[in-house]
């Protein structure tokens, strides 16, 4: 292998591993965490919270109505009850008896109103919490495949690096850090000719060093790009 091809088959596997490495932190991202199922279950929390307080809300509305039903009650038994004679006594009684019956028909009206907003949170909570089980479920049947594909990716890598090591023992450290500087500023940094011209910058390349490129006993750079021309 000349050393512009030992360049050259370098950069493949770098750049087969950038790609690689990529690949592996999405797959370990979705592996460790799901950023919709997080956004479901805070929906969730915030809709059992809904219903909670709309359920105590709706309780202390029937216990106004019940004391108020208590207190019809007792007031009708006094005015009943033959104990209270005084005519402007009874009027009095009769007219807070007409209060709080009015008030107790507001009352029962809104705990009626209010029994309907707890069933319509129940609702919305039994929804929201159908909608993260399903979620649920379906990221513990896609967890096995991506496990496997991280599996696969992070053993493709392995044997990547094996190889990019190998390859750098046995290639000139000049040549290394050639690549390596050219590389830093320019992708591919080595590059093939496309006919008379250089494949990177499609300038055109000299004949005496499109000779050199093809006896690649030496590395040629293109005279304009300064990338590493590879038969
Ligand atoms: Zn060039």
């Amino acid at each position: 292998m000349s050393r512009a091809s030992a360049l050259l088959s370098l950069q493949q596997i770098d750049d087969r591993i950038a790609t690689l490495t990529s690949d592996i932190a999405t797959a370990d991202a979705s592996i460790r965490g799901d950023p919709e199922l997080d956004r479901m279950r805070a929906s969730e929390a915030a809709a059992q919270e809904e219903h909670r307080t709309r359920g105590a809300s709706a309780r202390l509305a029937e216990l106004d109505a019940a004391s108020l039903q208590t207190r019809i009650r007792e007031l009708d038994r006094r005015l009943y009850g033959g104990t209270v004679r005084n005519p402007a006594e009874l009027m009095e009684m009769q007219r807070e008896l007409e209060t709080l019956r009015a008030r107790l028909s507001t009352a029962e009206d809104d705990a009626l109103e209010q029994m309907e907003q707890v069933d319509q949170s129940l609702a919305r909570l039994q929804e929201v919490s159908a909608g993260v089980a399903a979620r649920e479920s379906q990221r513990r049947e896609a967890m096995e495949p991506l496990r496997a594909r991280l599996a696969s990716l992070t053993a493709e890598r392995e044997v990547l690096n094996a190889e990019r090591e190998a390859l750098r023992a046995e290639t000139d450290p000049s040549d290394l850090s050639l690549y390596a500087r050219i590389a830093a500023h320019r992708r591919p940094a080595v590059t093939g000719l496309a006919g008379d011209f250089c494949a990177g910058c499609h300038m055109p390349v000299s004949n005496e060093e499109r000779r050199a490129v093809r006896t690649g006993t030496g590395l040629t750079q293109c005279a304009n790009c300064d990338r590493i021309l590879a038969p």
